[in-house]
């Protein structure tokens, strides 16, 4: 749906599905850190006046307002929480129970959320060091799911 109302008596009701279409876009500091990640590295954003590293990178420091620059990271990091999710959205047991992480990202002031994997639930720690695996380079998009999931190091 790429439509822009702005006479209101061009309101209508729409019948049956109703097609939407977004774009999305991820910004300069976004774009650039999909681009890295595709190549299969990590960049953050440190600020050139107080040091915050800012992980997803920002263009601009939120404390101070000065530029950024961007800086390459190892993508390892910290668990700082998670939680295992046993059942799917239907309720249903799932085999493979998942693991979902907030992982404080080495040499950054940020985080990320994503899956563990080749660890077993039980097996979780807070502060467990892990790091990310990626799909091979011939199929990443430059999207996040080119992180597969990261795993203990
Ligand atoms: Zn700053």
């Amino acid at each position: 749906m790429i439509e822009k109302i702005v006479n209101p008596k061009e309101l209508r009701e729409w019948e049956g599905r109703i097609e939407l279409y977004w774009v999305y876009t991820s910004g300069k500091a976004g774009d650039e850190f999909f681009k890295k990640l595709k190549e299969g590295k990590f960049i953050a954003a440190r600020c050139r006046k107080c040091g915050r590293t800012y992980f997803p990178p920002r263009i601009y420091c939120e404390f101070d307002f000065s530029d950024t620059e961007f800086v390459e990271i190892s993508g390892e990091g910290c668990v700082r929480a998670f939680t295992v999710a046993r059942l799917d959205v239907y309720e249903k047991p799932m085999e493979n129970p998942e693991i979902y992480a907030i992982i404080d990202m080495d040499g950054t002031d940020g985080c990320l959320i994503h899956l563990l994997g080749e660890v077993d639930p039980e097996d979780v720690e807070v502060g467990m060091k892990v790091k990310p695996v990626l799909k091979p380079k011939n199929e990443r998009e430059g999207a996040i799911t080119d992180i597969l999931y990261f795993k203990p190091v």
